[in-house]
């Protein structure tokens, strides 16, 4: 029956079965067949020829009468392949990365960087990390070289560093040239006002400035008179976003990277559109919260001769028990509840790289997520999941013993060299057994068990006795000399439902919120900082700091 219903996985997925791929399957799924390989190959090779001759119906059926687990099996998450871009050849493609230097990358950054980065390379595109920073208020030159580094980090590289502040020439001709081609117009009244007539889709009394006194007006804004240019889009239209949006205001501050102040700056909406056309940007892809703007951005760049990119959006990325929005960060901050843009109770790539999460695991969750529309939340499941399959290889294993009873031994003191991979090659370790052992609590009762590596012992009050060699069960985790660490469990910071937009996400209660840092004995060893090792029977862990000795639990 194994036979067969290999024989019949194999057909149904790839039309004909394979002797030797199902003569593996079932030499995995049943070990002890390989000492009868004699008599169960010729078998297996009869079974194979069977279902060879039988029709793809036949296939199907009989496959989902013996094994429909395997008929309806999903492929394999790498085999997912991301849907064709629209209109993208192969070496034109030019894509960008947009962040605003005004705060932390968080996780739905990393997931559409890498989109982004999956699409430039399968068309051999070319790939610009593009620093929209035309908004100097909340700018700083902290934030642009974490952005950087950050983005290395998840494992990007970029073809283009473009850092639109360095480009106000650039941007400040445009808006002059919509004004000369009466696509934009000055417009003198307060913020209110404007705000009120877009709600009653009024025509603002402004429109009606020619274009000698739109220029004029556009001097006196960088005079610092507070005007404002806006778009001349149709005051009634039905996507708000077109109502005579702002693409210049009045700042008056000095920008953080040229250090010149501009007195007037251009709005987002100008400034990322604009350089997008400039850059010729052929795809822009972002999440959906730009919907509305793309019919914007596209005339702006069409009215100023170019060529618009074609507008890709896909869902937003959440995390769960983690809000994104710098705003509730930093809330959350200010308010002493989380240690800093880096606690691993967040979702920034900060906090991700500190509870273990390792770049490739980005990359996959980006695969798996795709550029489907609809908000997503990322789940710490689905997140871990990726995330143990890229660490397992190469987390060395070590003791450590969160919750120690000591016992005397009586038994060899020896010292016990053991693989720190069970099946990868990262060497071996020596941990001393000496006079007394440290064992888990939960591992302590007046029984058999066997020391992993070494012996069994025989628990008679606080004494271990030992107790043979042949291999019991169960096997335990123990250290006699260790050394102090804190293991860190890090907790969610809100409850897993993070709500939509605006609203602030509940805080979690009191006692969920973080699992806490405890006092723990750790194996003797040489750890190195952003080292992760898996702590036998109990789960991977990041090596947070080396003096003192930290750990920052990731999974199980
Ligand atoms: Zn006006």
């Amino acid at each position: 029956m194994i036979i067969l219903k290999h024989a019949l996985a194999n057909a149904h997925r790839y039309s004909k079965a394979d002797f030797k791929a199902v003569a593996a399957k079932v030499f995995a799924e049943d070990p002890e067949s390989r000492k009868n390989a004699k008599k169960i190959i010729p078998e297996i090779k009869n079974v194979v020829a069977d279902v060879n001759k039988m029709t793809k119906e036949e296939i199907t059926a009989k496959l989902e009468e013996i094994a429909p687990e395997l008929l309806h099996r999903k492929k394999k998450d790498e085999n997912k392949e991301l849907p064709p871009l629209e209109g993208a050849e192969n070496g034109k493609v030019r894509l960008r990365l947009p962040p605003e230097p005004n705060g932390y990358l968080h996780i739905g950054h990393a997931l559409s960087f890498w989109l982004n980065y999956l699409y430039a390379k399968r068309y051999e595109g070319k790939l610009i990390m593009k620093l929209e920073d035309t908004n100097p208020t909340g700018e700083k030159k902290e934030y642009y070289d974490a952005i950087l580094r950050d983005t290395k980090w998840i494992g990007i590289k970029w073809n283009e560093l473009f850092i639109l502040s360095e480009k106000m020439n650039e941007i400040e001709k445009a808006a002059e040239d919509l004004i000369n081609f009466e696509k934009a117009y000055v417009c003198k009244c307060p913020e209110e006002k404007v705000r009120d007539r877009r709600m009653k889709l009024e025509a603002d009394p402004c429109r009606t400035h020619n274009k000698q006194e739109n220029r004029r007006l556009w001097r006196e804004m960088f005079a610092g008179n507070k005007y404002t240019l806006r778009w001349k889009g149709d005051p009634a239209a039905k996507n708000s976003v077109m109502r005579d949006p702002t693409l210049y205001r009045v700042i008056n501050k000095e920008h953080p990277h040229t250090k010149i102040n501009h007195i007037a700056y251009p709005t987002y909406d100008l400034a990322s559109a604009f350089t997008d056309g400039l850059l010729g940007i052929t795809h822009v892809l972002r999440s959906e919260e730009f919907l509305m703007r793309a019919e914007l951005h596209k005339a702006i760049i069409e009215s100023l001769g170019m060529t618009a990119p074609n507008y890709v959006h896909f869902g937003r990325f959440d995390m769960e028990g983690s809000p994104t929005s710098k705003r509730f960060i930093k809330e959350l901050i200010i308010n002493g509840e989380v240690e800093g843009w880096d606690d691993p109770r967040l979702a920034t790539i900060m906090a991700l790289k500190r509870k273990g999460i390792v770049p490739k695991t980005f990359e996959d969750l980006a695969k798996t997520t795709g550029t489907r529309g609809g908000r997503r939340m990322i789940s710490n499941k689905l997140l871990h999941g990726f995330n143990k399959k890229n660490i397992d290889p190469i987390a060395k294993r070590i003791f450590v013993i969160t919750e120690p009873v000591e016992l005397e031994l009586k038994g060899e003191e020896m010292i016990v060299e053991m693989r720190s991979h069970p099946i990868q090659e990262l060497g071996t370790r020596e941990v001393s057994l000496g006079k007394r052992v440290f064992i888990e609590k939960d591992d302590y009762k007046e029984s058999l068990l066997r020391l992993k590596g070494a012996y069994n012992i025989e628990i008679k009050g606080k004494t271990a006795h030992y107790a043979g060699s042949e291999l019991i069960r169960p096997i335990v985790q123990w250290l006699s000399d260790p050394i102090d660490g804190i293991l860190w469990r890090p907790g969610t910071v809100m409850k897993t439902k993070v709500s939509v937009d605006n609203k602030k996400p509940e805080p979690i209660t009191e006692q969920d919120k973080d699992i806490g840092k405890n006092q723990v004995l750790v194996e003797r060893g040489s750890f190195k900082e952003g080292e992760i090792v898996q702590m036998e029977r109990i789960g991977f862990a990041r090596i947070d700091s080396v003096k003192p000795l930290r750990l920052i639990y990731i999974s199980n």
